[in-house]
């Protein structure tokens, strides 16, 4: 069975778009999973605009789609996600911590409803199945695509994800907060001998201490988590949109001399794990 990541956005924050971020992508956060025969996509920042383009020329009919949290950054491609548009097709949409919010599909509807946006979510021809789970959980997406959960450290909540395939496990763990020297025990648990981490580095330690209380982490708690876990290897993500490619280049440079595990992830970056 076959087991593969490809990130379409990579950013945090706000998608940036310049001369100055075309080597690691201006994208904010989308990837999209094979597994088996099953697509999965992690979250709808504006990179999955790209992927439903792609969705639709490659004919995929079924998805499920992961969100972290509703933050702008992992929900504002979802209206720019035409496949939703066009019809015989079936998106399966999960998210944690939003029941007592009225549940997801209120919130991707809100981010869709006048004055802000012309084309209320009614509009999708697809069909839709939202629900709602609390961090913590664990589901099955198919035979052999297991799904474990966990609650993150950020401003209104957010989850993240262990999916498990052929023997393999890929963990996505965006947004979150560290406390230096006090490693995230939820977390440890959660990507324990992953064989892939995808983790918030959206700043470095030096960074990081004056960002305190802004629910994010840094490449060099990464490496510390993915070690103390044993886990194989880590995609450093969520870059801040200040970071531009030459520091983006040097960050990889510190991390790869850091940890041999360590890569940068960069828009159209395809790993395989099985
Ligand atoms: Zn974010
Ligand atoms: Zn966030």
């Amino acid at each position: 069975m076959s087991f593969a990541v490809e990130f379409w956005g990579v950013r945090g924050s706000i998608a940036c778009p310049s001369p100055r971020h075309v080597v690691y992508g201006g994208n904010t956060s989308c990837l999209e999973v094979t597994a088996g025969d099953q697509r999965i996509i992690l979250d709808a920042g504006t990179g999955i605009r790209d992927l439903g383009d792609s969705f639709l020329k490659r004919d995929v009919r079924q998805a499920h789609l992961l969100l972290t949290h509703v933050h702008w950054d992992h929900i504002n491609g979802f209206p720019f996600f035409a496949p939703g548009y066009a019809a015989n097709r079936t998106f399966e949409i999960r998210a944690a911590h939003l029941s007592r919010l009225g549940g997801v599909r209120e919130v991707l509807a809100g981010q869709m409803g006048q004055p802000t946006f012309p084309v209320p979510l009614e509009t999708m021809r697809a069909r839709l199945e939202f629900q709602d789970f609390d961090a913590g959980d664990q589901f099955w997406l198919a035979p052999g695509v297991k799904v474990s959960t966990a609650p993150l450290n950020h401003p209104n909540g957010a989850t993240g994800y262990r999916i498990e395939c052929a023997g393999k496990a890929l963990c996505y763990v965006t947004d979150t907060e560290h406390v230096p020297g006090v490693p995230d025990q939820r977390i440890l648990s959660l990507i324990e001998g992953a064989d892939l981490v995808i983790y918030d580095c959206t700043y470095t330690d030096e960074e990081f201490v004056s960002h305190v209380g802004w629910g994010h982490s840094t490449w060099q708690e990464a490496i510390r988590l993915c070690v103390a876990a044993g886990a194989r290897r880590l995609a450093v993500f969520h870059h801040d949109p200040s970071h531009e490619d030459a520091f983006m280049a040097d960050v990889e440079r510190s991390a790869r001399d850091t940890w041999d595990g360590a890569t940068v992830a960069r828009e159209s970056m395809r790993i395989q794990l099985a």
